[in-house]
């Protein structure tokens, strides 16, 4: 996906990954008081759905339920830039 410089939401496909792909996903820390998130780049161990994977890093695996493609925004990127709606205003 890209940037749209006209109203800077996101356009384009986005980019399917597959296992073996290096993704980046969020890695929950919960020390107790807080919880803190994070994004990683690892490694796609496992697709098991479409909202459900398992992410090598640091030789760690871990359950996650959303990853993203490094070259791709994050679907919260996504969520707070919203996606380009020039095309659908263009005849
Ligand atoms: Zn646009």
């Amino acid at each position: 996906m890209e940037h749209c410089s006209v109203c800077n939401g996101y356009k384009g496909e986005r980019v399917e990954l597959k296992e073996g792909d290096t993704c980046e996903f969020c890695l929950i820390k919960n020390n107790g008081s807080s919880v803190r998130y994070s994004t990683k780049k690892g490694k796609l161990w496992k697709i098991w759905g479409p909202d459900d994977f398992t992410v090598m890093y640091r030789k760690t695996l871990y359950r996650v339920n959303s990853v993203s493609h490094p070259d791709e925004p994050s679907p919260l990127s996504v969520a707070l830039s919203g996606l380009c709606s020039c095309q659908e205003k263009q005849p």
